[in-house]
C-alpha cells in the first residue's frame, strides 16, 4: 500500500497514521523524495482501505499489489517525465536520443562528437570515463580528468551528458560534472550504489542486468526512489541467453512490459542489445515500436578505431540514417499504442 502524504502533515498527524498502520498490523516506512512524501505500509491483513485515506495530513491511498511500489503504474496517475537541464524531457511523450561513444577517449574526439550531435539536434551526449570492461588489460577509461572536459565541452553547447558511474565513491566527485548518472548492467543490483543515487538529485538512467530479470530491475529501481529521488530511467540493453549469434539478447518484449508495469520512462539500448553495427538501427527502430521513450546509441566519427565497442558503434553517417527515421517510426506507434 502506498499513502501519499500532504505537504503539510503535522508531526501529530504522522503519529496517528502511523497508529491507525500499527493497529491493522502494517508496518509503515517513510520515504521523502525532491517531489513528495510517501508512506509504503506492507502488511497481510484486509482492512477497510477508505478508513486510513480518510485520515488528516493524507492525500491519497492505493493498494498496490506488486512487491515493487513506488515504481508500480498501480498507483500514479500519468507516466513520469523528467527534466534534464532546464528545457528538456525524457518520457510522458517526449522522446529523447543520447548518442556518443563508448568511451570518451580524447577532446578531439569529444569535439567531433558534439559537431554530430549539434548537426542531427541531439541534445544528450553519452560516453563512459569509468569503463566496465570484462579484461583489466584493456582500456578502462579517463577518468575524472577526462569528465571534467567532456563536461566542459559539452556545457559550452549547452548539450546535456550521460556518463557511468561505478561505485559510490564517485559519485560525490562526479556531481557537479554529469547531468544523467548512468549506472551499468554490472552494477544494476550494486544497492549500496542504487541506495547513494537515491540520495542525490540529479536522473539515473538504471540498465537492466547482464541476466536480470524485469522484476530485479523494477525492485533496483525501487531502490532509488526509496531514497529519495524519482528521476529514474530504466533501460533495456540486451540480457544473456544461450544464443550465441550475436552479443546479447535485445529484449524487446521488457520495453513493452516495462511501460506498462511502470510509470518510468524507459530507454532501449541497441548497440548493446545486438552487439552488431549492421543491424543496430533497425533494433532501435524495433524498440521504438515497441513503446521505448527514448534510446541510447554508440556513435563513432571512425568506429573501426574506437577504444571500445567498436564492433557495435554507429559512423556519423550511419547514425544520421537512423535519426532521419525516429520521427516517422513514432508516427506509426501512434497507431499501434
Ligand atoms: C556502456 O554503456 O558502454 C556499457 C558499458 O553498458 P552496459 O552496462 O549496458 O554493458
Ligand atoms: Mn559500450
Amino acid at each position: 500500500m502506498i499513502i501519499q502524504i500532504d505537504k503539510n502533515c503535522t508531526v501529530n498527524q504522522l503519529v496517528d497514521i502511523n497508529a491507525a498502520l500499527e493497529n491493522i498490523g502494517f508496518k509503515g516506512t517513510k520515504i521523502n523524495t525532491q517531489f513528495g512524501q510517501y508512506i509504503i505500509a506492507i502488511g497481510k491483513r484486509e482492512f477497510d482501505i477508505r478508513k486510513i485515506g480518510r485520515m488528516q495530513g493524507i492525500v491519497d491511498i492505493h493498494r498496490v499489489s506488486d512487491d515493487f511500489k513506488l515504481v508500480s503504474s498501480k498507483w500514479k496517475v500519468g507516466k513520469t517525465k523528467i527534466k534534464i537541464g532546464t528545457d528538456n524531457w525524457v518520457g510522458d511523450g517526449h522522446f529523447q536520443i543520447m548518442a556518443g561513444p563508448c568511451s570518451i577517449e580524447s577532446e578531439a574526439q569529444i569535439d567531433s562528437t558534439i559537431a554530430h550531435l549539434l548537426a542531427n539536434n541531439v541534445t544528450i551526449m553519452r560516453g563512459g570515463v569509468y569503463k566496465p570492461r570484462s579484461s583489466p588489460y584493456s582500456f578502462r577509461g579517463l577518468g575524472q580528468e577526462g569528465l571534467k572536459i567532456f563536461y566542459k565541452k559539452c556545457k559550452e553547447h549547452n548539450i546535456k551528458i550521460i556518463t557511468e558511474v561505478m561505485q559510490v565513491s564517485q559519485i560525490e566527485p562526479m556531481h557537479d560534472y554529469v547531468d544523467i548518472f548512468q549506472v551499468g548492467a554490472r552494477n544494476s543490483q550494486n544497492f549500496n550504489l542504487l541506495d547513494e543515487l537515491g540520495k542525490v538529485d540529479k536522473p539515473v538512467l538504471l540498465k537492466r542486468g547482464i541476466s536480470g530479470t524485469i522484476e530485479e530491475l523494477l525492485q533496483a529501481a525501487e531502490y532509488i526512489f526509496s531514497n529519495g529521488n524519482e528521476k529514474i530511467m530504466l533501460c533495456e540493453r540486451g540480457i544473456r541467453t544461450f544464443e550465441g549469434a550475436y552479443r546479447n539478447t535485445m529484449d524487446l518484449n521488457a520495453i513493452s512490459i516495462l511501460k506498462e508495469k511502470t510509470h518510468l520512462p524507459v530507454i532501449a539500448d541497441p548497440s548493446h542489445g545486438i552487439g552488431i553495427r549492421r543491424f543496430v538501427p533497425q533494433i532501435a527502430l524495433a524498440s521504438i515500436l515497441a513503446g521505448a521513450d527514448g534510446l541510447i546509441v554508440e556513435v563513432h566519427e571512425n568506429p573501426e578505431k574506437a577504444f571500445s565497442d567498436g564492433q557495435q558503434t554507429l559512423s556519423y553517417k550511419e547514425a544520421e540514417a537512423l535519426y532521419k527515421n525516429i520521427n516517422a517510426t513514432l508516427e506509426l506507434r501512434k497507431n499501434l499504442l
